[in-house]
Order: structure tokens, then C-alpha cells, then sequence
């Protein structure tokens, strides 16, 4: 081997390979494991971090991904934007950011352009490419749709407006307990909740549909996540709202969107279509399964 091929090549110069996230993510979860320490402990402060991230769950599936990311339901430019305030209480970057990423994520799945594939590792996927300074920034055109609105893009610069605003609500109705149980230790288990749908959920559980990604159906991810385990339905059928497509593949999120649609919240809400779900179950149905009928939620519109 001659000497110049195995020098080490120094000509990868990186400032920085972490992104200014990494402060707050640590401190957070400092504070979240120090709650027995710092806090009163009581199976109703545990109900409280409970309650709060499965509030807050509900508004990343249906805000974040199923409206922003996905636009799978229209809904008016005032509940636009309290679904993009809600996401953002979950601390994961701002609507604008994380719609863009997204979008990549289906755009590029699997590839090496995906930011946060399991190929590059479990770790990567899981929280390495949101500490990374690699993805601090967005791709514009990958939203325009999104980027019109001044509103959005004001919340998408102050993304930590709302947690500020939720830990300030959680102190003044409950003191300092509230605020260490119903925003550290509820965010920390808010962040690793959602972050086991990019990660475990590309490797771990069934796949119905032969995508061109690792994607997979988990139903304790679909229980943990109000129904973003269903992961190789979404990748299958993008522009469904519901991500559960047998009636007892649990999808909180889905219901809760059927709810908005009766009092009038939104509309146009997209479903996959009937001969997609008539295939799965005639699918099921050669392998031996049991087939039950199509619930009328999953009915399209
Ligand atoms: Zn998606
Ligand atoms: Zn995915």
C-alpha cells in the first residue's frame, strides 16, 4: 500500500457536529430522570405525564405529520394553526422544519438521502439525525404550500413559543410538581415515543405491503403512538388519513380526526381507497385469517 493511501485524508473540516439541540435535549432529560429527586412523586402526577403526552401525541400524528406532512384532511386557517401550535409544544423543531424533513423522509425512504434511515444505524435514526448539525437546516421548496403563510412561518422561527408556553400553564395550575411531571418527564417519554416510529419501526414488526422501504406494521408502536405504528400501511397509502386499515388495527389519531370532521373542525378527509382495504382483506383471507367486514369508519368519504 503506497503511503499516500494510508495517510488519513483530513479534508473533512466539520464546525460542529451536533446542532444547538443538544443542550435542551440533555437538560431535559436530566430533569425527567431526576423527578423522583426533585418533585413529589404520586400515581396522579404519573397520570399527568401520561395525559400530556398522549394530548400531545395526538397533536404530532394529526398536526405534524397526517395534515402538515401529508395534507391528508383541509381544514381552515385558524385551526391550521392551532394544530401547528400544539405540535410544537413537543419540542421537536418547528412545523415548517419538520414537514420539510418529513416529506424527505418518504421522497428519499431508504436511500442515503433519507435523514433518518435505520441503514445508517438504529442510533442514527432513532435521535442521531435530529441532534446532528447535518439537518438544523430545511428545504424550502419542499413546502411551498406551507411557507405562504406568515403565521406558520412566525411559529416555525419561535418553535419553542408553545413548550414555553405549556410549562408556564402546567406551574401556574399545579406549581413546580406539574411542570417536572407534565412537561420533562412527559416530553422525554414524548420524544422517544415518536422517535421509535422512525427507528424501530423500520425493523421491527410485519409488512403487508412490498414497499420499496424497511417500513413495518407494529401494533404496540400503533398503541404507544395513537396509531403511527401501522408504519408499512402509511408508506403503502401516503395520503390516508387513517393508518389503520382492518378495523381493529387501533389508530387513536384517526378517530380523533372522524371526531373533528362531525362537529365541523375539518373536512375532505382522505381515506384509502375501498379496493386497497378489499385487497388486504382478501389478502388476509387466502392466508388463513380471519376476515372481518370493513368498519364504517374506514369507509371512504
Ligand atoms: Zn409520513
Ligand atoms: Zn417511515
Amino acid at each position: 500500500m503506497s503511503e499516500q493511501t494510508a495517510a488519513t485524508p483530513k479534508t473533512e473540516e466539520m464546525a460542529s457536529p451536533f446542532s444547538s439541540l443538544i443542550i435542551p435535549f440533555a437538560t431535559v432529560h436530566l430533569l425527567a430522570f431526576a423527578a423522583p429527586l426533585i418533585a413529589h412523586c404520586s400515581w396522579k402526577l404519573a397520570g399527568l405525564a401520561l395525559g400530556v403526552y398522549y394530548a400531545r401525541m395526538a397533536a404530532i400524528t394529526i398536526g405534524y405529520h397526517r395534515y402538515f406532512a401529508h395534507k391528508t384532511f383541509r381544514t381552515s386557517r385558524a385551526f391550521q394553526f392551532v394544530l401547528a401550535f400544539l405540535s410544537q409544544t413537543s419540542m421537536q423543531r418547528g412545523v415548517l422544519w419538520w414537514s420539510a424533513h418529513h416529506r424527505d423522509h418518504h421522497r428519499y425512504s431508504d436511500t442515503e438521502k433519507d435523514v433518518h434511515s435505520p441503514m445508517r444505524g438504529i442510533f442514527w435514526s432513532h435521535v442521531g439525525w435530529i441532534l446532528s448539525s447535518e439537518h438544523t437546516a430545511f428545504d424550502e421548496s419542499r413546502i411551498k404550500d406551507l411557507m405562504k403563510y406568515p403565521e406558520l412561518r412566525w411559529l416555525n422561527t419561535w418553535h419553542l413559543v408553545p413548550p414555553a408556553a405549556l410549562g408556564v400553564a402546567l406551574f401556574l395550575v399545579g406549581g413546580w410538581d406539574y411542570l417536572v411531571w407534565g412537561l420533562f418527564v412527559s416530553t422525554v417519554m414524548l420524544w422517544h415515543g415518536t422517535f421509535l416510529v422512525n427507528s424501530l419501526n423500520h425493523l421491527w414488526g410485519t409488512r403487508r405491503y412490498a414497499t420499496t422501504d424497511t417500513s413495518r406494521n407494529n401494533p404496540l408502536i400503533a398503541v404507544l403512538t395513537m396509531g403511527e405504528g401501522w408504519h408499512n400501511n402509511h408508506h403503502y397509502y401516503q395520503s390516508s388519513a387513517n393508518q389503520g386499515f382492518r378495523w381493529w388495527e387501533i389508530d387513536g389519531s384517526f378517530y380523533l380526526i372522524r371526531l373533528f370532521q362531525l362537529v365541523g373542525l375539518v373536512w375532505d378527509v382522505r381515506t384509502a381507497p375501498r379496493k386497497i382495504v378489499e385487497n388486504t382483506i382478501k389478502a388476509a383471507a387466502q392466508r388463513g385469517e380471519r376476515v372481518m367486514p370493513i368498519g364504517p369508519m374506514l369507509e371512504a368519504d
